[in-house]
């Protein structure tokens, strides 16, 4: 789950880190109200997207009096920015910057560790420095069992090149940063940018916050939750715990385990089509679920093929065929549906299918053929 800059700073602020005093607001009569609070000028107005890049967009604005927050918070409420509607804006006292850094810890799977990256050139995409000027980054990679020590952190400060005026402030937040990334169940938590003040204060400037929903059931994340962007199909999904990922084709995709959904887009692409999703049934493939996936993927109107794609490991060949044959007795499908079934018991699984198949339910022994097929049935309707 992302998290919006304001709820990032929530986060953060949780644990102690420092960010500046602000408001959330989604009208003009309380971003000038909001700003009246907040007591001093100036402030900064800033657009609430999950995307990158919102100061070049217009979304940020720096505002001197109240006139100027109806102004500017009635330029940025309603704006588009990059395909996201703004539909609040935060509201914070402005900070003047001496420099701005990078800070982010993510988790390195091939390396079994946390990243932690730090950069004395923040405030642009990291993405773009990581292409020119890549020695400016420094990592370190963190072992969860060890965890980051304050000497650690302070070598890591030092090989960045930071000024050394903003050393112990930055060591601060980067033990606090990791606390909270680890504590708080977050899979990202960077800080671009990460500001030295003139006065010496260290300081977060922005936060991006992905939450590792896996967690989700150790921590109070309702509000976080409440305002997560989905459109009608990802809600929906999500509303039967499925794992699902609305996409823009025509070939609906269920697939169980991650691995082999993302697999089944590929193969999709390859041979010639679009996958309209990605859904990812896990393991027990049983009818409950399968009548929920196939439930979504049918109110997708731009659906016009189904492909399951299932590989019985634990889940037996028989017991997925059984679920989808119930399913099919439970929800109407419009769609033609292309199977393929190996692993586990499959010829147990195919025997039971035989007998249900037609033009709306066909097999196929292998993916790349079963692909094909619903690729071009997808094509022909
Ligand atoms: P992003 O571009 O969407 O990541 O938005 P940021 O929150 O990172 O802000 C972008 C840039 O706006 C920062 O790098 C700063 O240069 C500038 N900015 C944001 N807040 C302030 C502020 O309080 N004071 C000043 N002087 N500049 C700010
Ligand atoms: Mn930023």
């Amino acid at each position: 789950m992302d998290l919006f800059e304001y709820q990032g700073k929530q986060f953060f602020a949780s644990f102690d880190i420092p960010v500046s005093k602000g408001e959330a607001v989604t009208t003009v009569e309380d971003a000038v109200a909001a700003a009246g609070r907040i007591g001093e000028y100036p402030v900064v107005i800033k657009a609430q997207v999950q995307v990158g890049g919102r100061g070049k967009a217009g979304g940020i604005k720096l505002a001197n009096t109240a006139e100027e927050v109806r102004e500017y918070a009635s330029n940025i409420l309603g704006m588009d920015i990059k395909g996201h509607t703004v539909n609040v804006v935060w509201i914070e006292v402005a900070s003047d910057i001496a420099e701005e850094y990078y800070a982010s810890f993510t988790l390195d799977r091939s390396a079994k560790k946390h990243l932690g990256m730090l950069s004395a050139e923040g405030g642009v995409e990291i993405e773009a420095v990581a292409e020119e000027n890549p020695d400016a980054i420094a990592k370190i990679w963190i072992d969860p069992v060890d965890g980051l020590d304050e000497p650690t952190a302070r070598a890591w400060v030092k090989a960045a090149n930071l000024n050394p005026a903003a050393e112990d402030g930055a060591v601060d937040i980067l033990l606090k940063l990791y606390r909270a990334y680890t504590e708080g169940d977050a899979d990202l938590a960077e800080i671009n940018p990460l500001i030295l003040k003139p006065t010496g204060e260290v300081h977060a400037l922005d936060a991006k916050v992905t939450l590792d929903d896996n967690a989700m059931y150790r921590h109070e994340w309702a509000e976080y939750e409440a305002t997560q962007e989905r459109d009608s199909r990802e809600q929906a999904a999500h509303e039967k715990g499925l794992q699902y990922v609305g996409l823009d084709g025509s070939v609906g995709i269920i697939a169980n385990g991650a691995g082999l959904a993302m697999s089944t887009l590929d193969v999709v692409n390859q041979a010639g089509g679009k996958p309209a999703n990605f859904l990812d049934i896990g393991g027990g493939a049983n009818a409950d679920v399968m009548a929920g996936a196939l439930e979504v993927i049918n109110n997708d109107p731009a659906v016009k093929a189904i492909f399951i794609n299932i590989f019985g490991g634990i889940t037996r060949g028989e017991e997925v065929a059984n679920g989808i044959i119930e399913a099919l007795g439970r929800v109407t499908i419009e769609s033609p549906i292309v199977i393929r079934l190996d692993g586990t018991n499959a010829e147990e699984g195919r025997a039971i299918l035989a007998p249900h198949l037609s033009d709306q339910l066909q097999m196929q022994p292998t993916m790349l053929e079963a692909a094909s097929k619903a690729v071009e049935l997808a094509a022909s309707r």
